[in-house]
């Protein structure tokens, strides 16, 4: 793997800039921060905290509602959520409280991290599928709340997309491996290589299950040439990257001269950066729809154009072109915006004879994820494809299973994954209270 280039980029505070930006803030009486964070982290106290210089019971307040606090303070878009609603903007720019959450859980993994405690045990088990973040947190508080915890993951590392997906630039793997260490220790028992296939029948053997595998499964475009050498799935490219990175070996793809990547979220920024920082000299990314509607984050965005990006807007490839089933080029065709479609974004309409061709090397394609639903036959599915869950506590159609994270929501946050696996983690244990009798 070639480190240096995928070394983390945004650097933590020193414990001096953490206690001089915790002073910035103005201490205001109804905290806005915190209702901005989807975990309920108690933003204002730990920065109090800070301030005060004690670090251990900021990263304790922080922990105790995000067992995740160091891969979180890295990777939430905190502009869009707790920093995005700092009373302190109006004064000059919002307290960095993202830096300042990171300073707390890296000083604590430098000194070494307290358990948070845990209840009696109740001499019941409770089954988690999937080990992103969403099962991570169910996971850990179903532990506190005294069950023994069975967490099944597919892959042969649990993390999910924080382990698989999202590059090291921004989140070296390093930290999200503490932070399930730091799950096993309180007592998680984490079994990879263990895709569950049939999941209502595990209701046999425990009291409970929290699923939470996420959207896996690539979005296909159905177009001419989409299986030719050349082009890959975002993800792929992503997987590889954070394999380099773990098995400390290199990447196994070459990446072209010309890279093209197709999709506006996330993982097409993310191979697109990764992609340039690859050696590729010219990569684009086109998306459908206009900027305004490009799904990825404003921050990572302009990182992304800052690492020498390009962006172009409503256009959709047609065909991917090829010699010898080699990718030699994309035939795209010019969009405009209609009518708005359900997820309240106008819907994109080609433009007919506005057909233009574009030389490429590679392409990458990542138009988003689905979940694959065979595992849970019979949940309720909502109208977008998701699966139905009750908004209070995360309960499916079927008794005694609920579900997080993405497969819920779509594809969302980190930090909203988290706080589904909590309220489900608090929900399921009332449930268990009531069918047993325990109280
Ligand atoms: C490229 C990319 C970049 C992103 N960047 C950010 C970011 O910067 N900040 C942010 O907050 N969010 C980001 N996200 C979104 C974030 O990663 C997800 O919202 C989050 O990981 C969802 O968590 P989850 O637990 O629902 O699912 P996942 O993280 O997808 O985890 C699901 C787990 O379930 C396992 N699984 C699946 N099926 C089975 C089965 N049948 N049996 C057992 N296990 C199974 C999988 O192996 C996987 O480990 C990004 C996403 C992508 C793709």
């Amino acid at each position: 793997m070639k480190g240096e280039i995928f070394e983390e980029v945004e650097k933590g505070y020193t414990p001096q800039e953490a206690v001089a930006e915790a002073f910035r803030c103005i201490k205001c009486q109804d905290a806005p921060c915190n209702k901005g964070c989807p975990a309920g982290i108690d933003v204002a106290k730990f920065i109090r905290q800070i301030a005060q210089k004690n670090f251990g019971g900021a990263i304790r307040v922080i922990r105790e509602e995000n067992i995740l606090p160091g891969t979180c303070a890295r990777i939430c878009p905190q502009r869009e959520l707790c920093e995005g609603q700092c009373s302190s903007t109006e004064l000059a720019q919002a307290i960095r409280i993202g830096k300042l959450q990171r300073f707390v859980a890296d000083y604590e993994r430098e000194k070494g991290a307290k358990l948070l405690g845990k209840l009696e045990p109740r001499g019941l088990s409770v089954a988690v599928i999937g080990g992103g973040p969403a099962g991570l947190s169910a996971a850990a508080t179903l532990v506190r709340l005294g069950y023994e915890v069975d967490l099944f993951d597919a892959n042969p590392l649990p993390g999910g997309l924080l382990t698989y997906a999202i590059p090291p630039y921004r989140l070296p793997y390093e930290v999200i491996e503490d932070e399930i260490e730091y799950i096993r220790a309180l007592g998680v028992n984490i079994h990879c290589q263990s895709p569950k296939k049939d999941i209502p029948t595990l209701m046999e053997r425990y009291a409970a299950v929290f699923i939470g595998f996420g959207a896996g499964d690539p979005q296909r475009m159905a177009i001419e040439g989409e299986n030719g050498e050349g082009i890959i799935q975002g993800l792929d490219l992503l997987r590889e990257i954070k394999l380099g990175q773990i098995e400390n070996r290199g990447i196994g793809f070459q990446m072209g001269r010309r890279v093209e990547v197709v999709g506006g979220g996330n993982a097409a920024v993310d191979a697109a950066v990764s992609a340039r920082r690859l050696g590729a000299e010219v990569v684009t990314i086109r998306y459908r729809r206009t900027e305004k509607e490009m799904p990825a984050w404003r921050d990572e965005i302009e990182f992304a154009e800052k690492e020498g990006v390009r962006l172009e807007f409503l256009c959709a490839p047609k065909r991917f072109l090829g010699d010898h089933g080699r990718l030699k080029g994309i035939e795209y065709i010019r969009m405009k915006l209609g009518e708005t479609d359900p997820s309240d974004r106008a819907q994109p309409m080609p433009i007919e004879g506005s057909e233009f061709i574009v030389e490429a090397d590679t392409a990458i394609v990542a138009i988003g994820q689905k979940p694959s639903f065979e595992a849970i036959e019979g949940a309720g599915i909502s109208p977008e494809g998701w699966v139905q869950v009750d908004e209070q506590t995360m309960a499916t159609s079927i008794e005694g299973i609920y579900a997080g994270g993405d497969l819920v929501n779509g594809g969302d946050t980190a930090i909203r994954a988290v706080g589904d696996g909590k309220r489900a983690a608090f929900a399921i244990d009332e449930y268990i209270k009531a069918k047993h009798g325990q109280t």
